[in-house]
């Protein structure tokens, strides 16, 4: 096991610069209005760096750049796109500890997660999307004798994206990989809790980039986010964030008529039949690693698999297995390889989870384990730890209903398939769900009929480049990931020909 060490000392891969401006046309450009914010980690709740507060200027200013450079790329050849990619990929392979440091310094996040998982699956993100540009084709339809339908894939131009805090660089390539492999150019804006990993990022690859491709504006969502997405030079928005937020943008996008992507919220049910238990096997652990799942990222994953339903039958041996399972969850300094929960991303966040956990004793919900603040020493005292929670209760409550963000897991049990199926989809989400059964026809009745873009079947939380992921209902509109993602990006030109 490794402990890195926190950035700015010897050791440490990372060294944050002690102040970040914007990136427009290739430059770090400092804010119209010269104002700056502090980005805070999470790990111990201290200021490391300040980030230029964007505004409407600054936006203007990145469209102009991103306009500027748009004739060019726009017209770039599918193969320079994919060279380009792949060299963004290679860099970041180069410096995976870096980007994996910077990332749980700004967000909280096990350091483990991210050498394991948001770094290596962004890398190969932007892979998958050098290879699928260049194996996208037109289409052909011959309608008579003399006449002929063709279908040319177009970039939209410039396009606008705006990305949340708990997988900061992760989310921003889901959105950036496809845009660029499409031939846009784009304004990105992350998340004001978490600037400095994507910024880190940036510098990175800055020498690679055409000037003006790939433009980054930081601040807030009222002052920076909404003159993007409300912006009549913008060709699309793409959004991750909350349900509340994604109602906005869309009412900012409809001025425009322009398209919108939206990942939103999400309080998955996670189901666990009888027949899980009919054998202590690899299956069954594996199972009740997906039980413990919950935890993972801190809670702070959309798909964050929130409620679970485990059948009545195997209930009381599958939840005391389930509760041994979450008690062997390491959390502790998230720079520590061995650390499996880390902090919440923000004190913001910290507090919405605290509340949370007092609504569930107040309605009358049964801790099963945790229900606490978790109090570090040292180094760590002031970081945001949350102890991870089990809550034993009916999916009435807002515990069940209401997107809480963190390492709570909401608990209840079901008779059967259609009560099962009744609780899962009793909510206004439809992100992510996971069911487990050993036998392949209640797996599969119940991976169709649970109303979530995203069904994992006897696994969780695996997020491949090649499948598509996005909402029902609330969860969102769109898809991302998969070729699919990249008509998301691109206008479809017919050109209907008589010879
Ligand atoms: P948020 O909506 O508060 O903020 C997201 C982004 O939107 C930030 O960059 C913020 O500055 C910006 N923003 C806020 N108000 C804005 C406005 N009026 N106009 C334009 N931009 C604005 O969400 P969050 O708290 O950062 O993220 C957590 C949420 O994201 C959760 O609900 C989670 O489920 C969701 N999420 C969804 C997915 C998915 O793929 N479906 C993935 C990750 C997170």
């Amino acid at each position: 096991m490794t402990v890195y060490a926190q950035p700015g000392q010897a050791e440490s891969p990372v060294s944050f610069k002690s102040r970040y401006e914007h990136f427009i046309g290739g430059a770090w450009v400092a804010p119209v209005k010269g104002e700056y914010f502090e980005d805070v980690s999470p790990v111990n709740g201290k200021p490391f760096t300040e980030v230029a507060r964007g505004t409407a200027e600054d936006i203007e200013a990145a469209l102009d750049a991103a306009w500027a450079a748009a004739p060019t790329w726009n017209a770039s050849t599918v193969t320079e796109r994919a060279i380009l990619l792949n060299k963004i990929a290679d860099r970041m392979e180069e410096n995976l500890e870096t980007l994996a440091v910077a990332e749980t310094w700004d967000n909280g996040k096990p350091v483990r997660e991210c050498l394991a998982a948001d770094i290596p699956l962004a890398i190969d993100h932007f892979r998958y999307f050098a290879g699928a540009i260049r194996a996208q084709e037109g289409r052909l339809s011959q309608l008579d004798e003399d006449t002929v339908a063709y279908h040319f894939h177009e970039p939209l131009g410039v396009v606008g994206q705006i990305i949340p805090w708990n997988f900061p660089i992760l989310m921003g390539v889901w959105k950036l990989a496809p845009a660029l492999a499409a031939g846009n150019c784009v304004v990105l804006k992350p998340a004001e809790q978490t600037p400095a990993s994507i910024l880190v990022l940036i510098e990175l690859i800055q020498d690679l980039l055409p000037d003006g491709v790939v433009n980054v504006i930081n601040g807030f969502g009222a002052e920076a986010g909404k003159p993007l997405a409300a912006n009549p030079r913008i060709r699309k928005i793409a959004f991750t964030g909350e349900t509340t937020t994604g109602r906005l943008i869309m009412q900012y996008a409809s001025e425009n008529i322009i398209p919108v992507t939206l990942e939103l919220g999400g309080k998955s049910p996670n189901i666990f039949f009888d027949d899980v238990a009919a054998q202590k096997d690899d299956f069954y652990d594996k199972a009740l690693e997906g039980f413990a799942l919950f935890g993972l990222n801190q809670g702070e994953v959309c798909t964050c698999p929130s409620r679970a339903l485990v059948q009545k039958g195997m209930y009381d041996e599958f939840v005391a297995a389930g509760l041994e399972r979450v008690g062997k969850m390491v959390q502790g300094n998230p720079l520590d390889t061995a650390t499996m929960v880390g902090a919440q991303a923000s004190t913001d966040q910290l507090e919405k989870i605290l509340s949370y956990l007092d609504i569930g004793k107040q309605e009358g919900a049964k801790v099963l384990t945790g229900g606490e603040r978790l109090q570090l020493d040292g180094d760590l005292a002031e970081g945001y730890y949350v102890q991870p929670t089990i809550f034993e209760g009916t999916n009435s409550m807002r515990i069940f209903q209401e997107e809480i963000f963190g390492p709570v897991l909401s608990l209840t049990s079901f008779s059967d398939f259609d009560e099962a199926i009744s609780i899962a989809n009793d909510t206004l989400y439809g992100l992510g769900a996971g069911v487990w059964a050993r036998t392949g026809n209640t797996a599969y009745r119940a991976g169709r009929a649970i109303q979530a873009g995203r069904v994992w079947v006897n696994n969780y939380h695996s997020y491949p480049a090649h499948a598509a992921f996005g909402g029902y209902k609330s969860s969102g509109i769109g898809r991302e990931n998969h070729l699919m993602m990249l008509d998301h990006y691109q206008q479809t030109k017919n050109l209907l020909v008589s010879y």
